[in-house]
């Protein structure tokens, strides 16, 4: 299975840096063949002229949210068939932010799923424990829960990845040990096992503060298949090196 890394650049970049930084990236991959799989996932805004400095390169384009319809009145939202129109062949959904900022449930992020599926965009699903919930010794029953009423059932793994994004790892600077984060991804691919159809070929990428510096000793934890990159996939440099550490 090749390793993803995905950036996720959330609600930063306006045209021109936005550009410059896919130009950066498409440039690297031109000069050397990574082993794994690159994916930006930039605002909506700046889709459409990512998709065009991203045509000739290898690089893949992502969305950050899309609606559960495929269509219809739901002001400033976008459907995943408006995605896969832009040239997205992702999209990333229940990301922490949206189920704490926009209050996506389990339900609403299934219903996405569904659109994205039917829209032929592989889904990227967030999922991750609070600092409480952790203390609590909660993480591995929370990221289950999530699992088990997020998915829609029989996907296949190339309709699916799964993020392990710890909340209080994101944008943070902390990161869970490597123990802690293969027992997490163990945990969710015998989780998967019920719930999607070969769950040995579902991407399991971690995410929270993944930097170049640390990305070596995430990505060779047994069952993590890749990363979700916030902060460092907006410098170019920083998520290359993430990138190649991920191959
Ligand atoms: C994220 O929000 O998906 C993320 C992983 O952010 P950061 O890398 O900045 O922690």
């Amino acid at each position: 299975m090749r390793k993803l890394a995905a950036g996720n650049w959330k609600m930063n970049g306006l045209k021109a840096d936005g550009i410059a930084l896919a130009k950066d990236l498409a440039a690297r991959a031109a000069r050397d063949a990574l082993g794994c799989e690159l994916l930006v996932c930039p605002p909506a805004t700046l889709l459409a002229p990512i998709a065009e400095a991203l045509a000739s390169s290898s690089i893949a384009l992502g969305g950050q949210n899309c609606h559960g319809e495929p269509k219809g009145a739901h002001t400033g939202e976008i459907s995943a068939t408006m995605l896969k129109d832009a040239g997205c062949a992702y999209v990333i959904l229940g990301h922490s932010e949206r189920r704490a900022e926009q209050g996506e449930s389990d339900a609403v992020v299934c219903a996405k799923i569904e659109a994205a599926r039917g829209a032929g965009l592989s889904a990227i699903l967030c999922v991750g424990e609070t600092l409480a919930q952790r203390d609590a010794g909660q993480a591995l029953d929370v990221v289950a829960r999530q699992l088990e009423a997020s998915l829609p059932k029989g996907l296949d793994p190339s309709e699916i990845a799964v993020a392990y994004e710890p909340v209080w790892a994101i944008g943070t600077g902390r990161t869970p040990t490597p123990l802690q984060i293969a027992e997490v991804h163990a945990h969710i691919r015998t989780c998967l096992g019920g719930l999607v159809r070969d769950p040995g070929n579902t991407r399991i990428l971690y995410g929270g503060s993944v930097k170049p510096d640390n990305a070596q000793a995430l990505m060779s934890v047994a069952n993590v298949d890749g990363a979700l990159v916030g902060g460092a996939s907006l410098v170019a440099a920083d998520f290359w090196a993430i990138a190649k550490a991920c191959a």
